[in-house]
Formats: structure tokens, sequence, C-alpha cells
């Protein structure tokens, strides 16, 4: 055996027992706090990570002894559970200026559905039940009720997320048949949604017509024969295509799929309600901004009067509600949607729906705009020059920051409306002697957490992303610093 052998041996019979920590006086508050569970777990990575370091040669018996006797491994344990609570889903002040983040959650729900969905989540609640009648009912009755006001559609269905109805539309129409779709259309959104793998995973096999530009109705009806199940246009919702191009109108792909008894179907990504829209359309009640600077992105009320059979968007970016899948359109179409049995494994939990339905009720009753999401990007130019202002006073007044205010870019995010920037106000900020990128690193470990942007070094901070309140926590998280 060598010198070296036998002093990590040495070191070995050094390292403490777990249990020894445990009973560590030190610990007994938070062990109360947090169970002897997920202690005894960081006690044992502590003394691991120790034997890592002596097995390298990284930490000798003396330099261990050292650790030991100022109970070291008790108060590392410790670290790691508060590491551990801190990794939770904790609420962030989103200072990136991208709207719709998918890292941060996408659309903030509007404060009367988030109460509306917690008030669900912590009571019975008359998911399938009509209490008039005492007879069972359908789960997504009254949303599908508010959907057709909203939309137009004849029915309407709903589901967990958008890639989920796009999924069970395939699975219905198109499982052992073809599903046809244009080769410019065949995309990828951020988080593994490939729509081709989508159609592979629904047993839908994919006929691609067209070019990657260019794809006429002509392509589609040529494609189309015995083994034709859906015609299906897809929103190109993160990317744009420029230059010589051509797609077809949903309205030709449903008069292409009514008149050869194939279903068609349009995935919109996105699902904006726009100006007269948003509301029932009779000018009296409903109605809400247009967001004109979203320019491009479809209507679901113009997608649905296209007369495709299907309609499908996301709860949760530009409609501003919970996570979800909507799928709105013709009532055959959505009756097989609910007939299908993968339906049971796709639908949505009863706060989803609370936080749904309150979120259509705020379109419906003329407070659309009132949605966090679409209120960021309604906000003008002035406002933000005045919050970024006041922030950037406030900042400016602690020692060692600077900040000042810069003019800049916002973007709706989460592919929606791609390629469109929004002007905005941002506070950049710098202090002394910290890098740019370690000073967004801390301000994303501190306390409230904060996701600011870094663009050409520097540390930017965007109004058009904060709720309310956030300017407070922004100065808590600096002050933390
Ligand atoms: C975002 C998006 C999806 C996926 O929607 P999720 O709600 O994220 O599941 C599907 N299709 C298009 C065109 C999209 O933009």
């Amino acid at each position: 055996m060598t010198d070296k052998d036998e002093s990590i041996r040495s070191a070995y019979r050094l390292l403490p027992a777990v249990d020894e920590v445990l009973r560590e006086k030190t610990l007994a508050a938070l062990t109360a706090e947090v169970g002897r569970g997920l202690l005894r777990a960081c006690v044992q990575e502590v003394i691991d990570l120790w034997r890592t370091e002596v097995a390298a040669g990284e930490l000798n018996s003396d330099q261990l002894a050292t650790r030991v006797a100022a109970g070291d491994a008790a108060r590392e344990a410790a670290a790691l559970v508060e590491l551990d609570r801190a990794r939770g889903l904790v609420p962030v002040v989103n200072a990136t200026g991208v709207v719709l983040h998918t890292g941060l959650g996408r659309a903030p729900v509007h404060p009367e559905a988030a109460a509306a969905m917690a008030q669900a989540a912590a009571s019975f609640c008359v998911l399938e039940v009509d209490r008039f009648t005492g007879a069972r009912n359908r789960r997504d009755d009254r949303l599908s009720e508010l959907l057709l006001r909203l939309t137009g559609a004849e029915a309407a269905i709903a589901v967990n997320n958008n890639a989920a109805a796009v999924f069970l539309c395939l699975s219905t129409f198109a499982a052992g048949k073809q599903a046809i779709v244009s080769r410019g259309e065949l995309v990828e959104i951020g988080g593994s949604f490939r729509v081709p793998d989508v159609m592979a995973q629904a047993g839908a096999h994919l006929v691609e017509v067209g070019t990657t530009n260019r794809t006429r109705i002509a392509d589609y009806a040529a494609a189309l024969g015995e083994q034709s199940g859906l015609l299906l246009k897809v929103h190109t919702s993160n990317f744009r295509l420029v230059g010589f191009t051509e797609d077809v109108e949903a309205r030709e792909l449903a008069e292409l799929g009514e008149s050869s008894g194939v279903t068609s179907a349009y995935d919109l990504g996105s699902g904006l309600i726009d100006g007269e829209g948003g509301g029932d359309g009779d000018g009296e009640d409903g109605g809400c901004a247009s967001l004109d600077m979203l320019e491009g992105e479809p209507l679901v009320r113009a997608a649905v009067a296209s007369g495709v059979d299907v309609v499908t968007f996301s709860g949760d970016k530009l409609l501003g509600g919970p996570q979800a899948g909507l799928i709105v359109g013709r009532r055959p179409a959505i009756e097989a949607l609910r007939a299908n049995a993968v339906y049971r494994a796709l639908r949505l939990d009863k706060a989803a729906l609370a936080g749904l339905e309150a979120t259509l009720d705020l379109y419906l009753t003329g407070r659309g705009d009132e949605l966090p999401a679409r209120e960021m990007l309604l906000r003008d130019g002035p406002g933000l020059a005045l919050a970024a202002q006041e922030l950037a006073g406030t900042l400016r007044a602690m020692e060692g920051l600077e900040a000042r205010v810069v003019p800049g870019q916002s973007e709706p995010g989460s592919g929606s409306a791609p390629g469109i920037y929004i002007d905005t106000s941002l506070v950049e900020v710098a202090r002394a002697g910290l890098s740019s990128a370690a000073l967004a690193a801390a301000l994303r470990a501190g306390n409230p957490p904060v996701f600011a942007r870094i663009h050409d070094d520097a540390l930017l901070l965007d109004m058009r992303t904060l709720l309310a309140g956030d300017h407070g926590r922004l100065v808590t998280a600096f002050e933390a610093l």
C-alpha cells in the first residue's frame, strides 16, 4: 500500500456518520420544519461530496478534521435544504420584455381568473353535475357556450394544451389514414412539438404537398384520395416566410374539404381575439382593442368564419388564460373529437376550466384588455418611459449602481407574431466590479428572482412585462444584492 492510499484511508475514517450529523443541535429547528427525510438526504449528499474530494486528493485528513470540528456538515446540509426549497415554482419578476415567455410560464392569468382557479381547486365544485336538475353533464358545457359566443363557432371542446388539441384531431380523423399538409407548414414549435412527429404518434401518415415557399389549393386537391383523412393548415407561428411565397387560405381548404368529404383543420397556435371579435360582435357587450402591432397573426373568429371543420389554439398564449388547448368548429367534427377515447386522457382539470371560464367572461363583458398579456402588449410609449425613469431614478440612488433609460424593443414571444418587435423603454443597469452576466445571475438567484435581458453586454430591464407590484420587487431585489 502506498503512502497516498494510507492517507486517503485514514481520511475516510474521519468522515462523520449521517446520524451523527442529524443529531447536531443546530439542525433541530430545520428538522422540525422540513422533516427528517429531506435533511437526511442532504447530509448524505454532503458526506458523499467530501468522500469524492478525499478520493481525488483534494481534501486531506487535517482539512477534513477541521471541517468536522467546525460542524460544516450540518451547515452545508442546511444550505442544500434552502436551495431545494428555493427551487420550487416561485413567482419571478419578468423583466425580459418577452410577454409570453415559455420558460417563465407564458401568460400570467388575470387576478379574477387566478382567484377562480384557487377556489375551484380548494373546494368541491359542480364539475360534472347540473345543480338545478341534479343530472350529470359535461365538464366543459359552460366553457363551450362561452367559446361559441366569443368565436362564432357551432361547437367547442377543450383539452390540456394545444399540442393535445392537434393530436386529438389527428387521432380522430387521420389515424391509419393520410393527413395532407403543406411543406411550408411542417413546423417545429419550441419544446419538441414537431408536426411530423405528432402525426406519427397519432398514427397518421403525412402527405406533404407543395414546396417550402409555395403551396396552392391544386396541390392539396391532387393529393386527395381514398386514404385522405384530414386537410391540415398550420400557422407558422414562430417563423416568417418572406419573398416569393404563397399559401392556401383557410377558406379554400374548407371548400376543398367540403366538396371532397374530408375534414379540414386549422391549427392557429395562438388564439387571438381581437377588436370587435372580442365579444358577441354586436358592439354592445364585448369588444376589446385591436392588437394592430401583431400584424398578420390570424384571428380565431376569422378562422372559424372561413368554414374549416376544426380550429385549434392555445389557452395560455395570446388568449391570456391558463394552459389549455381549445378546439372550436363545426358540430359533427367536434362531436367526433369528443367521442374519441383519447379525449378522456387529454381533458382539462377543474382549476384550468375555472380559469378559462373567468378569462372568457372578461372578454365577453368587454374587459378583455385587462388580461395581463393584452394589457402589456397595449402599453404605450409615454407610460413605459415614465415607469423606466422612475425605476432608473430609484436604482441610481443605490450605492454602486448605475442606471439609465434606453429605448429598445419587446417581443410577444411563445411562437406568436414572429419577427414582430414593439418599441419599449428599458432601464440599463450596471454595478461596479460585476459583469452583466454575473449581475443577471445574481438577480435570478436573488429574492425575489428577477429575469433580465442581456444585449450587447448590457443588462436591461424591460418595463413592458412588469406586473403590478414588480417595481417594488425590483427595488427589493437590488437592495438584497
Ligand atoms: C404553440 C403552438 C402549438 C402547441 O401549443 P401548446 O399550447 O404549447 O401545446 C401547436 N401549434 C402551433 C402552430 C403553435 O404555435
